[in-house]
């Protein structure tokens, strides 16, 4: 029987397994249909992950659709064949996992993938995490988490694409690609899953799970469109937010649930709550107990249940009661299944996943090969004065800090299953294989936190006695992440003082600064200190190679910021496309006094977004328009001539930005329209052109999206920091 008529969500586009679907929840007793939406996490020991007693025996009952952190070729194996031979109709399990910026193979972290601005290395990157996770019985990643993040006090900012709507749509899509593949049933795909909608990035002062508070023009503008890209790319999963919006909590959330993700957006895949979240409705102060927060749930449209453990408790009496209506849970019910099927589960529940596979799949040469690239491309060079970089292989250099022999955060927060101590290639390591006669000369100087200064001295003697300093420093690794925002986005620790103590006792040795962290630094006293500053964010399991690679040349750095740094945390939220105000700063300011600016420190960061050095210079000649008079329905074109003047072969990411100068509401000072990474070798010009249209420039104007004729502003350029110098009409 269906229940489809009564349906409230439509299921747009029907696929060849409804039919399966529906005689096989024919079947099905209610009390397994909620089952099909609840999901339980195994829990960790010494020996890795394991099932309590009470989980197992819910599976046997055929009460439970999905687990959460099992990831082992035994671990999953064993709990479906307890699934599809023990339990009465036989459903096989889905196994969902955090393969957030790899599984084994650990990539760098996302903000520093979003730093590549390479579109075809992050599918790659997700498409290997694919592979490994699936040869372990995964089927489904908690990933990508898409949400903008524009707040370094916030540890997440970490996990998503920066600031930016553009970016971080075009990263969005590039990972779903990657973790789906083209083909869901084939058994090296996993389901992807937008997340965390929505809002989460604009927690108030950067503090994990707090307040949201917004309008409709900056959820639509900002925060929304990198999920419908997602959508628009086919990702079958959406998580919850932890966070309220407009006194919404997400997991309670019709408007964002019901209206936009499946009436405007036609999502027909399933929708899952964060972890407890259900729970969680009840401190939030939006329902009085747990019972009517699991009907306040599935109301607004949420489909499974993370270890809430509210489905299976309170579902049934609310159905019994006439408190929920028994079509929400056959729609619930329906959609999981239509993923189960999809993922080619009902025909081979472990999507051949056994131990040869994984052994040939884990950890193999091309894919710590393709970490290695990743971590270069990621690295953002935000100073070189004098050419202190690259490195000159037959010079004694100094290393030191606390991360140059570090394997452990180098991986980074949200590592998977990726190995923390034996696999992960140090800076140390790293750079060693690049020297011919010289010699490295290591001292750890001090701990990342704490206030010890004991390690100084043999830190100066260090450096005395070498040509060159280089120092690693930076976060732990869990100083980002979930639960882990910053009041302070200094260095922490002795760190600065290390670096000061250094640059005073070799005035005259260049020192090149290498930071690992997982958020924009305040690096005002730094940038004083240093000749050179590269960020390889945590670069990952191939990090130490990654970034030798970049210090040697070997790999010419071509990352750009997608976030902006400050100069300081009373700044923050900084952004590059903010709004202007009416007292903006000279020169467009008549009056010159009474600017919209602080009396103590400029507005402008102290990196900006898009910011990001080469060993080579690119030369931005011959801005051309196709027309400076635009049609509602015509292309635009923008062509610019790139030439690479410099001694380095490299890539260049060339940056298409607009300004809408008049708006029906107020439009950002600049916004990223479209990008090119391009490869340039010495000397070589290459003229590259963009292509815009009326439907790249539309907003929403808090009642419509919309596109509204007049002036634009329009720039090809290096980095977010220039002036517009060329205009066009649209009419
Ligand atoms: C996080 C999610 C994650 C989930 C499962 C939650 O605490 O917010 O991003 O996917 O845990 O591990």
């Amino acid at each position: 029987h269906s229940n489809t008529e009564k349906n409230p969500t439509k299921l747009s586009e029907p696929t060849p397994y409804d039919v399966k679907v529906d005689s096989l929840m024919g079947l099905m007793t209610l009390r397994e249909k909620i089952g099909q939406t609840i999901m339980y996490s195994g829990g960790w020991t010494v020996t890795g992950p394991t099932v309590s007693s009470n989980n197992k025996k819910y599976i046997k009952e055929g009460n439970v659709g999905a687990m959460l952190n099992v990831y082992s070729v035994k671990g999953t194996r064993d709990l479906q064949k307890m699934a599809v031979e023990e339990t009465r109709l036989g459903i096989p399990l889905l196994f969902g996992y955090d393969v957030i910026h790899g599984f084994r193979t650990i990539f760098p972290i996302n903000l520093g993938l979003a730093a590549s601005w390479d579109l075809e290395d992050i599918e790659k990157g997700s498409r290997i995490a694919a592979e490994e996770a699936s040869a372990e019985g995964i089927h489904w990643t908690f990933a990508p988490m898409v949400d903008i993040g524009r707040d370094p006090r916030w540890g997440r900012i970490s996990e998503g694409a920066g600031e930016d709507v553009y970016l971080g749509s075009e990263i969005a899509k590039a990972y779903v690609k990657g973790f789906q593949g083209d083909d869901l049933s084939k058994h090296n795909t996993i389901l992807a899953c937008a997340k965390h909608f929505v809002g989460y990035g604009a927690a108030q002062a950067g503090r994990d799970y707090h307040t949201v508070n917004m309008g409709e023009d900056e959820l639509r503008n900002v925060y929304l469109p990198p999920f419908e890209a997602a959508v628009d790319v086919g990702v079958e999963t959406f998580m919850t937010a932890f966070n309220e919006l407009n006194g919404v909590p997400a997991t309670g959330n019709k408007f964002i649930f019901r209206d936009i993700l499946r009436d405007e957006w036609d999502f027909n895949g399933f929708v899952v709550t964060d972890y407890t979240a259900i729970n969680e409705l009840v401190p939030h102060g939006f329902a009085k107990d747990e019972k009517e927060a699991t009907k306040l749930a599935i109301d607004a449209g949420i489909d499974m249940d993370m270890m809430s453990d509210a489905n299976r408790l309170y579902l049934e009496a609310l159905v019994n009661e006439g408190k929920v209506d028994i079509a929400l849970i056959d729609d619930a019910c329906r959609r999981i299944l239509l993923t189960k099927y999809k993922l080619g589960l009902f025909d081979d529940p472990y999507r051949y996943c056994n131990e040869q596979r994984e052994k040939e799949v884990i950890y193999k040469p091309e894919f710590l090969e393709a970490a290695r690239k990743s971590a270069a491309m990621s690295s953002v060079l935000l100073k070189n004065d004098d050419k202190a970089l690259p490195l000159d292989k037959n010079q004694t250099i100094a290393l030191i800090g606390p991360l140059v022999k570090d394997k452990e955060n180098i991986i980074g927060n949200w590592a998977a299953a990726g190995d923390r101590k034996g696999k992960a290639i140090s800076v140390y390591q790293g750079v060693q294989e690049y020297l011919n006669k010289a010699k490295v000369i290591y001292a750890k100087g001090c701990e990342i936190e704490g206030d010890d200064d004991s390690g100084f001295q043999s830190a100066i003697k260090a450096a005395r006695h070498a040509d060159k300093v280089l120092m690693v420093v930076g976060e732990d690794y869990d100083m980002s992440g979930e639960a882990a925002s910053r009041t302070n986005i200094k260095l922490p620790g002795r760190q600065t003082d290390l670096i000061k103590a250094i640059r005073k006792a070799v005035p005259n040795k260049k020192i090149v600064l290498i930071l690992m962290n997982g958020r924009p630094l305040d690096l005002s006293e730094e940038v004083t200190l240093a000749d050179a500053i590269l960020e390889t964010w945590f670069p990952g399991t191939s990090g130490g190679h990654g970034v030798a690679d970049v210090l040697f040349g070997s790999y010419n750095p071509s990352g750009k910021l997608p976030v902006t740094f400050p100069r300081t945390l009373g700044q923050v939220p900084i952004y590059y496309n903010m709004k202007n105000t009416g007292r903006p700063i000279p020169p467009n300011n008549p009056k010159e006094d009474y600017k919209s600016n602080y009396i103590d420190i400029q507005n402008t960061p102290l990196f900006s977004f898009g910011h990001g050095l080469s060993y080579t210079n690119y030369d931005y000649s011959d801005f051309k328009l196709s027309t400076t008079t635009m049609g509602f329905s015509d292309t635009l074109t923008a062509s610019i001539s790139i030439t690479n003047t410099g001694d380095y072969d490299g890539y260049e990411v060339v940056q298409l930005y607009v300004h809408d100068k008049v708006g029906s509401i107020t439009r950002p000072v600049k916004e990223l329209k479209g990008f090119k990474k391009v490869f340039l070798k010495k000397g070589e010009s290459q003229t590259l052109s963009f292509n815009l249209t009326a439907e790249d420039l539309k907003y929403y104007n808090n009642e419509i999206f919309t596109v509204e004729p007049g002036e634009f502003e329009i720039a090809i350029k290096g980095s977010s920091e220039f002036d517009f110098e060329h205009t066009f009409t649209l009419e």
